[in-house]
Protein backbone atom coordinates (compact mmCIF):
# COMPACT_ATOMS: atom_id res chain seq x y z
CA UNK A 1 0.00 0.00 0.00
CA UNK A 2 1.49 2.87 -0.54
CA UNK A 3 1.50 5.60 1.81
CA UNK A 4 0.35 8.70 2.68
CA UNK A 5 2.88 10.80 4.34
CA UNK A 6 2.36 14.86 4.47
CA UNK A 7 5.30 17.48 5.30
CA UNK A 8 4.17 20.73 7.08
CA UNK A 9 6.69 23.88 7.18
CA UNK A 10 5.55 27.13 8.67
CA UNK A 11 7.02 29.75 6.00
CA UNK A 12 9.29 32.27 8.00
CA UNK A 13 8.37 30.98 11.32
CA UNK A 14 10.34 33.79 13.72
CA UNK A 15 9.51 36.32 11.48
CA UNK A 16 5.74 35.38 11.20
CA UNK A 17 4.72 34.98 14.40
CA UNK A 18 6.75 38.42 15.45
CA UNK A 19 4.15 39.98 12.69
CA UNK A 20 1.25 38.22 14.26
CA UNK A 21 2.28 39.78 17.57
CA UNK A 22 2.57 42.79 16.67
CA UNK A 23 0.25 44.20 13.23
CA UNK A 24 2.15 47.19 12.64
CA UNK A 25 5.38 44.81 11.53
CA UNK A 26 3.24 43.03 8.57
CA UNK A 27 4.13 43.56 5.21
CA UNK A 28 7.51 44.97 6.09
CA UNK A 29 11.03 43.52 5.92
CA UNK A 30 11.62 42.28 9.36
CA UNK A 31 14.61 40.72 10.77
CA UNK A 32 14.69 38.34 14.17
CA UNK A 33 17.69 38.91 15.88
CA UNK A 34 19.04 37.00 18.63
CA UNK A 35 18.71 38.45 21.87
CA UNK A 36 22.10 39.12 23.11
CA UNK A 37 23.34 42.02 20.82
CA UNK A 38 21.24 42.14 18.07
CA UNK A 39 24.06 42.04 15.69
CA UNK A 40 22.87 38.61 14.01
CA UNK A 41 19.37 38.35 12.63
CA UNK A 42 18.52 34.56 12.45
CA UNK A 43 15.20 34.93 10.65
CA UNK A 44 14.07 37.30 8.29
CA UNK A 45 10.61 37.86 7.15
CA UNK A 46 8.71 37.03 3.86
CA UNK A 47 9.45 40.80 2.71
CA UNK A 48 12.95 40.98 3.65
CA UNK A 49 13.73 37.23 1.85
CA UNK A 50 12.34 39.45 -1.27
CA UNK A 51 14.82 41.77 -0.87
CA UNK A 52 17.48 39.00 -0.93
CA UNK A 53 18.04 39.08 2.62
CA UNK A 54 19.11 35.53 3.80
CA UNK A 55 19.06 34.43 7.86
CA UNK A 56 21.69 34.05 9.03
CA UNK A 57 23.36 37.20 8.62
CA UNK A 58 25.01 40.24 10.16
CA UNK A 59 22.62 43.10 10.98
CA UNK A 60 24.76 45.57 9.35
CA UNK A 61 25.13 43.15 6.12
CA UNK A 62 21.51 42.90 5.83
CA UNK A 63 21.10 47.02 6.42
CA UNK A 64 23.43 47.35 3.33
CA UNK A 65 20.94 45.54 1.14
CA UNK A 66 17.75 47.20 3.46
CA UNK A 67 18.46 49.71 4.98
CA UNK A 68 14.82 49.90 6.01
CA UNK A 69 14.65 46.98 7.70
CA UNK A 70 13.25 46.60 11.26
CA UNK A 71 15.12 44.35 14.10
CA UNK A 72 13.11 42.68 16.31
CA UNK A 73 14.31 40.24 19.61
CA UNK A 74 13.65 36.72 19.28
CA UNK A 75 11.00 35.78 21.81
CA UNK A 76 11.59 31.85 21.81
CA UNK A 77 9.06 31.20 24.75
CA UNK A 78 6.12 32.58 22.02
CA UNK A 79 7.70 30.38 19.50
CA UNK A 80 6.98 27.39 21.62
CA UNK A 81 3.25 28.03 22.36
CA UNK A 82 2.38 28.32 18.60
CA UNK A 83 4.70 25.57 18.03
CA UNK A 84 2.77 23.59 20.88
CA UNK A 85 -0.58 24.59 19.10
CA UNK A 86 0.07 23.78 15.91
CA UNK A 87 1.58 20.10 17.02
CA UNK A 88 -2.47 20.07 19.29
CA UNK A 89 -3.65 20.72 15.56
CA UNK A 90 -1.99 18.11 14.04
CA UNK A 91 -2.46 15.15 16.27
CA UNK A 92 -6.10 15.14 15.87
CA UNK A 93 -5.48 13.82 12.43
CA UNK A 94 -2.92 10.98 13.33
CA UNK A 95 -0.96 9.16 15.62
CA UNK A 96 1.64 9.52 13.25
CA UNK A 97 2.82 13.48 13.81
CA UNK A 98 6.94 14.07 13.61
CA UNK A 99 8.35 16.89 15.10
CA UNK A 100 11.02 17.42 12.77
CA UNK A 101 12.15 20.64 13.86
CA UNK A 102 10.42 23.60 16.09
CA UNK A 103 8.28 24.79 12.39
CA UNK A 104 8.20 21.68 10.56
CA UNK A 105 5.95 18.20 11.21
CA UNK A 106 5.42 15.39 9.14
CA UNK A 107 1.89 13.30 9.30
CA UNK A 108 1.31 9.90 8.46
CA UNK A 109 -2.31 9.84 6.86
CA UNK A 110 -1.86 6.96 5.59
CA UNK A 111 -4.27 4.62 8.36
CA UNK A 112 -6.89 7.45 9.28
CA UNK A 113 -7.27 9.84 6.23
CA UNK A 114 -10.66 7.96 5.74
CA UNK A 115 -12.10 9.18 9.56
CA UNK A 116 -11.83 13.00 7.96
CA UNK A 117 -13.16 13.01 4.53
CA UNK A 118 -9.63 12.15 2.88
CA UNK A 119 -6.17 13.63 2.33
CA UNK A 120 -7.17 16.88 0.79
CA UNK A 121 -9.97 17.58 3.43
CA UNK A 122 -7.43 17.06 6.02
CA UNK A 123 -5.00 19.49 4.64
CA UNK A 124 -7.84 21.91 4.13
CA UNK A 125 -8.71 21.82 8.28
CA UNK A 126 -5.65 21.89 9.47
CA UNK A 127 -4.78 24.90 7.32
CA UNK A 128 -7.79 26.55 8.33
CA UNK A 129 -7.38 26.08 11.76
CA UNK A 130 -3.97 27.34 11.97
CA UNK A 131 -5.72 30.69 10.52
CA UNK A 132 -7.92 30.17 13.08
CA UNK A 133 -6.57 29.27 16.44
CA UNK A 134 -2.64 30.24 15.63
CA UNK A 135 -3.40 33.57 13.81
CA UNK A 136 -3.87 35.39 9.97
CA UNK A 137 -0.45 36.10 9.44
CA UNK A 138 0.71 32.18 9.95
CA UNK A 139 1.54 30.74 6.76
CA UNK A 140 1.91 26.74 6.19
CA UNK A 141 4.00 25.22 2.50
CA UNK A 142 2.35 21.87 2.47
CA UNK A 143 3.86 18.94 0.95
CA UNK A 144 1.87 15.85 0.10
CA UNK A 145 4.15 12.31 -1.13
CA UNK A 146 4.04 8.54 -0.52
CA UNK A 147 7.43 9.03 1.57
CA UNK A 148 8.99 11.42 3.68
CA UNK A 149 11.96 12.37 1.20
CA UNK A 150 9.21 13.43 -1.38
CA UNK A 151 6.46 15.32 0.86
CA UNK A 152 9.69 17.25 2.20
CA UNK A 153 11.01 18.58 -1.63
CA UNK A 154 7.37 18.80 -2.46
CA UNK A 155 6.37 21.49 0.56
CA UNK A 156 9.41 23.19 -0.08
CA UNK A 157 8.80 23.74 -4.44
CA UNK A 158 5.73 26.04 -3.60
CA UNK A 159 5.94 28.44 -0.97
CA UNK A 160 2.89 30.35 -0.44
CA UNK A 161 4.21 33.71 -0.68
CA UNK A 162 6.67 33.47 -3.40
CA UNK A 163 5.21 31.52 -6.49
CA UNK A 164 7.96 29.14 -8.36
CA UNK A 165 7.99 28.42 -11.67
CA UNK A 166 4.68 26.67 -12.67
CA UNK A 167 6.56 24.13 -14.42
CA UNK A 168 8.69 23.21 -11.43
CA UNK A 169 4.42 21.93 -10.43
CA UNK A 170 3.34 18.70 -10.98
CA UNK A 171 -0.10 16.77 -9.59
CA UNK A 172 -2.44 18.99 -7.28
CA UNK A 173 -1.19 22.15 -6.83
CA UNK A 174 -2.69 24.97 -4.56
CA UNK A 175 -1.47 28.01 -2.83
CA UNK A 176 1.29 26.73 -0.75
CA UNK A 177 0.87 22.94 -1.75
CA UNK A 178 2.79 20.46 -4.19
CA UNK A 179 1.30 17.19 -4.63
CA UNK A 180 4.15 14.52 -6.06
CA UNK A 181 2.91 11.30 -7.08
CA UNK A 182 5.02 8.27 -8.82
CA UNK A 183 4.73 9.95 -11.89
CA UNK A 184 5.65 13.03 -11.08
CA UNK A 185 9.30 12.31 -9.84
CA UNK A 186 10.90 12.00 -13.66
CA UNK A 187 9.51 15.79 -14.20
CA UNK A 188 10.28 16.66 -10.75
CA UNK A 189 13.79 15.20 -10.63
CA UNK A 190 14.45 17.01 -13.84
CA UNK A 191 13.46 20.33 -12.34
CA UNK A 192 14.60 20.28 -9.49
CA UNK A 193 18.43 21.13 -7.64
CA UNK A 194 20.44 19.15 -5.92
CA UNK A 195 20.08 21.15 -2.98
CA UNK A 196 16.12 20.84 -2.75
CA UNK A 197 16.70 17.69 -1.08
CA UNK A 198 16.86 17.15 2.66
CA UNK A 199 20.31 15.52 2.82
CA UNK A 200 22.24 17.55 0.14
CA UNK A 201 23.84 20.95 1.79
CA UNK A 202 26.30 22.54 -0.04
CA UNK A 203 29.49 20.46 1.59
CA UNK A 204 27.38 17.32 -0.39
CA UNK A 205 26.55 19.12 -3.37
CA UNK A 206 30.39 20.17 -3.86
CA UNK A 207 31.66 16.56 -3.79
CA UNK A 208 28.46 15.50 -6.50
CA UNK A 209 29.68 17.74 -8.41
CA UNK A 210 33.41 16.98 -8.32
CA UNK A 211 32.15 13.14 -9.76
CA UNK A 212 29.66 14.75 -12.32
CA UNK A 213 27.05 14.53 -10.69
CA UNK A 214 25.34 18.43 -11.57
CA UNK A 215 21.50 17.50 -11.11
CA UNK A 216 19.01 14.78 -9.78
CA UNK A 217 18.32 12.76 -12.64
CA UNK A 218 22.41 12.28 -12.89
CA UNK A 219 22.06 11.39 -9.35
CA UNK A 220 19.34 8.47 -10.33
CA UNK A 221 21.39 7.19 -12.79
CA UNK A 222 24.58 6.71 -10.80
CA UNK A 223 25.98 3.82 -9.94
CA UNK A 224 26.36 2.76 -6.33
CA UNK A 225 29.96 1.92 -6.58
CA UNK A 226 30.66 5.25 -7.65
CA UNK A 227 28.89 6.90 -4.37
CA UNK A 228 30.14 4.62 -2.14
CA UNK A 229 33.87 5.37 -3.17
CA UNK A 230 33.30 8.95 -2.34
CA UNK A 231 30.56 9.40 0.14
CA UNK A 232 31.67 5.84 1.88
CA UNK A 233 28.44 2.92 2.49
CA UNK A 234 26.06 4.68 4.60
CA UNK A 235 26.32 7.78 2.97
CA UNK A 236 27.07 5.97 -0.40
CA UNK A 237 22.93 4.03 -0.06
CA UNK A 238 21.35 6.91 1.34
CA UNK A 239 22.67 9.21 -1.71
CA UNK A 240 21.66 6.01 -4.52
CA UNK A 241 17.97 5.94 -2.57
CA UNK A 242 17.59 10.15 -2.72
CA UNK A 243 18.25 9.35 -6.41
CA UNK A 244 15.28 6.56 -7.10
CA UNK A 245 13.11 8.66 -5.53
CA UNK A 246 13.39 5.47 -2.22
CA UNK A 247 12.39 6.53 1.13
CA UNK A 248 11.18 4.07 3.57
CA UNK A 249 11.73 5.87 6.69
CA UNK A 250 8.46 6.09 9.46
CA UNK A 251 7.41 9.10 10.24
CA UNK A 252 8.46 8.90 14.04
CA UNK A 253 5.53 9.57 16.83
CA UNK A 254 6.47 12.99 18.66
CA UNK A 255 5.81 11.77 21.78
CA UNK A 256 8.05 8.37 21.15
CA UNK A 257 11.41 10.85 19.42
CA UNK A 258 12.23 12.27 22.77
CA UNK A 259 15.85 10.38 22.64
CA UNK A 260 18.62 12.60 22.80
CA UNK A 261 21.43 12.82 20.58
CA UNK A 262 23.31 15.08 21.24
CA UNK A 263 23.38 17.98 22.55
CA UNK A 264 24.99 21.61 22.04
CA UNK A 265 24.74 25.37 21.92
CA UNK A 266 25.73 27.81 19.76
CA UNK A 267 26.30 31.20 20.10
CA UNK A 268 27.38 34.52 18.15
CA UNK A 269 28.91 36.75 19.87
CA UNK A 270 27.50 40.69 19.62
CA UNK A 271 31.39 41.87 17.80
CA UNK A 272 34.13 40.58 16.45
CA UNK A 273 36.43 39.21 19.35
CA UNK A 274 39.82 39.87 19.91
CA UNK A 275 40.35 39.08 23.73
CA UNK A 276 41.33 35.74 24.13
CA UNK A 277 39.97 35.64 28.07
CA UNK A 278 36.50 37.11 26.79
CA UNK A 279 36.18 34.37 24.28
CA UNK A 280 37.49 31.60 26.90
CA UNK A 281 34.72 32.91 29.45
CA UNK A 282 31.71 32.84 26.46
CA UNK A 283 33.09 29.01 25.64
CA UNK A 284 32.90 28.21 29.14
CA UNK A 285 29.63 29.79 29.63
CA UNK A 286 28.30 27.80 26.88
CA UNK A 287 29.68 24.46 28.49
CA UNK A 288 28.22 25.37 31.79
CA UNK A 289 25.01 25.54 29.51
CA UNK A 290 25.32 21.90 28.55
CA UNK A 291 26.36 20.94 31.48
CA UNK A 292 22.51 22.02 32.93
CA UNK A 293 20.83 20.78 30.03
CA UNK A 294 23.05 17.03 30.41
CA UNK A 295 21.68 16.68 34.09
CA UNK A 296 18.27 18.05 33.89
CA UNK A 297 18.22 15.30 31.10
CA UNK A 298 19.97 13.09 33.67
CA UNK A 299 22.80 12.23 30.73
CA UNK A 300 26.39 12.33 30.54
CA UNK A 301 28.63 12.71 27.80
CA UNK A 302 31.31 10.95 26.43
CA UNK A 303 32.55 13.67 23.51
CA UNK A 304 32.88 17.22 22.94
CA UNK A 305 33.44 19.05 19.95
CA UNK A 306 34.27 22.69 19.91
CA UNK A 307 33.64 25.28 16.44
CA UNK A 308 34.49 28.51 16.31
CA UNK A 309 34.17 30.98 13.42
CA UNK A 310 35.72 34.31 12.65
CA UNK A 311 38.51 34.88 10.28
CA UNK A 312 39.43 31.52 10.21
CA UNK A 313 37.20 28.27 11.38
CA UNK A 314 38.41 26.06 13.78
CA UNK A 315 36.29 22.57 14.33
CA UNK A 316 37.18 19.30 16.31
CA UNK A 317 36.40 17.20 18.85
CA UNK A 318 37.43 15.00 21.85
CA UNK A 319 36.40 11.87 23.26
CA UNK A 320 37.21 10.27 26.52
CA UNK A 321 36.78 7.04 28.57
CA UNK A 322 34.67 8.53 30.88
CA UNK A 323 30.99 10.12 30.84
CA UNK A 324 30.98 14.07 32.22
CA UNK A 325 28.10 16.16 32.36
CA UNK A 326 29.93 19.39 35.00
CA UNK A 327 30.67 22.21 32.42
CA UNK A 328 33.96 22.34 34.15
CA UNK A 329 34.76 18.87 32.23
CA UNK A 330 33.08 20.23 29.07
CA UNK A 331 35.16 23.11 28.90
CA UNK A 332 38.74 21.29 30.03
CA UNK A 333 38.17 19.33 26.73
CA UNK A 334 37.71 22.65 25.20
CA UNK A 335 40.45 24.46 26.15
CA UNK A 336 42.96 21.34 24.71
CA UNK A 337 41.65 22.01 21.97
CA UNK A 338 41.64 25.51 22.05
CA UNK A 339 45.26 25.17 22.80
CA UNK A 340 45.89 22.52 20.16
CA UNK A 341 45.20 24.84 17.31
CA UNK A 342 47.50 27.63 18.75
CA UNK A 343 44.92 30.00 19.18
CA UNK A 344 46.93 31.95 22.02
CA UNK A 345 49.55 32.65 19.77
CA UNK A 346 47.75 33.84 17.28
CA UNK A 347 47.94 37.33 15.96
CA UNK A 348 44.78 39.33 16.08
CA UNK A 349 43.21 39.31 12.94
CA UNK A 350 43.57 35.76 12.58
CA UNK A 351 42.28 34.68 16.22
CA UNK A 352 39.08 37.02 15.78
CA UNK A 353 36.26 34.69 16.73
CA UNK A 354 32.73 35.66 16.15
CA UNK A 355 30.75 32.40 16.26
CA UNK A 356 31.01 29.84 18.87
CA UNK A 357 29.39 26.06 19.13
CA UNK A 358 29.80 23.63 21.75
CA UNK A 359 28.30 20.17 21.80
CA UNK A 360 28.44 16.82 23.29
CA UNK A 361 27.91 13.38 22.13
CA UNK A 362 28.36 9.70 22.63
CA UNK A 363 25.57 10.50 25.40
CA UNK A 364 24.81 7.91 28.24
CA UNK A 365 22.00 7.96 30.47
CA UNK A 366 23.61 8.79 34.04
CA UNK A 367 21.62 6.21 35.94
CA UNK A 368 23.04 3.41 33.52
CA UNK A 369 26.62 4.05 34.04
CA UNK A 370 27.93 2.77 37.18
CA UNK A 371 29.58 4.71 40.02
CA UNK A 372 33.55 5.03 41.16
CA UNK A 373 33.68 3.96 44.81
CA UNK A 374 36.86 6.02 44.35
CA UNK A 375 35.03 8.70 42.88
CA UNK A 376 37.54 11.79 42.83
CA UNK A 377 34.99 14.11 41.19
CA UNK A 378 32.26 13.27 44.12
CA UNK A 379 33.22 16.19 46.16
CA UNK A 380 32.77 18.51 42.93
CA UNK A 381 29.66 16.81 41.89
CA UNK A 382 27.95 17.85 45.76
CA UNK A 383 28.85 21.43 45.09
CA UNK A 384 27.45 20.90 41.61
CA UNK A 385 24.01 19.64 43.21
CA UNK A 386 23.88 22.89 45.62
CA UNK A 387 24.81 25.22 42.52
CA UNK A 388 21.76 23.80 40.44
CA UNK A 389 19.50 23.63 42.69
CA UNK A 390 20.20 26.94 43.45
CA UNK A 391 20.15 28.05 39.69
CA UNK A 392 16.72 26.04 39.87
CA UNK A 393 15.13 28.28 41.68
CA UNK A 394 16.66 31.16 41.06
CA UNK A 395 17.31 30.83 37.52
CA UNK A 396 20.12 29.92 35.40
CA UNK A 397 23.69 31.57 36.06
CA UNK A 398 22.63 33.02 39.40
CA UNK A 399 25.67 31.23 40.63
CA UNK A 400 28.47 30.89 38.50
CA UNK A 401 31.80 30.20 38.05
CA UNK A 402 34.34 31.84 39.53
CA UNK A 403 36.08 32.14 36.27
CA UNK A 404 33.64 34.15 34.63
CA UNK A 405 33.12 36.89 37.79
CA UNK A 406 33.94 40.00 36.56
CA UNK A 407 33.26 39.39 32.97
CA UNK A 408 30.33 41.06 31.22
CA UNK A 409 26.70 39.18 31.11
CA UNK A 410 27.65 36.76 28.99
CA UNK A 411 23.98 35.11 29.36
CA UNK A 412 23.78 33.06 25.86
CA UNK A 413 20.67 32.58 23.65
CA UNK A 414 19.72 30.09 21.23
CA UNK A 415 20.63 31.18 17.76
CA UNK A 416 19.01 29.00 15.05
CA UNK A 417 16.02 27.04 15.22
CA UNK A 418 16.13 23.50 17.60
CA UNK A 419 19.93 24.28 18.21
CA UNK A 420 19.92 21.29 19.80
CA UNK A 421 17.39 18.34 20.84
CA UNK A 422 17.00 19.49 24.62
CA UNK A 423 14.09 21.94 23.18
CA UNK A 424 12.59 19.56 21.55
CA UNK A 425 12.60 17.33 24.22
CA UNK A 426 11.05 19.81 26.69
CA UNK A 427 8.44 20.53 24.62
CA UNK A 428 7.53 17.07 23.95
CA UNK A 429 7.42 16.24 27.48
CA UNK A 430 4.34 19.38 27.97
CA UNK A 431 2.57 17.41 26.37
MG1 LIG B 1 9.92 26.86 7.83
Amino acid sequence: MQRIILHIDFDSFFASCEQQFDSSLRDKPIGVTATNGRTCIIAASREAKKLGIKSPTRTWEARQICPSLITVPAHFEKYWEITQKFLNICKDYSPYVELFSLDEVFIDLSSTENLFGGVYKVIETIKRRINNEIGEYITVSVGLSYNKLLAKLASGLNKPNASPPASLLAGEVGRGFVQISPQDVEEIYSKAKLTNFCGIGERVKVRLNKIGIDTPLQLRSAPLDVLISEFKDVEGHFLKELGLAQDSREVIPYYLSTETKSVGRSYCLPQNEYDQRLILQNIFELCEEIGIKLRRLDKKARTVGLYLGGNQTYHGRKTITDHIDSGRDIYGLCKTLYDEWGLAKLSNEEGMVRQISVWTGNLEDSSNLTLSLFDATNKGSKIQKVMDKINDRFGDHTIRNGFVHNSPSLKTVPNGYMADRFERQKLVQSF
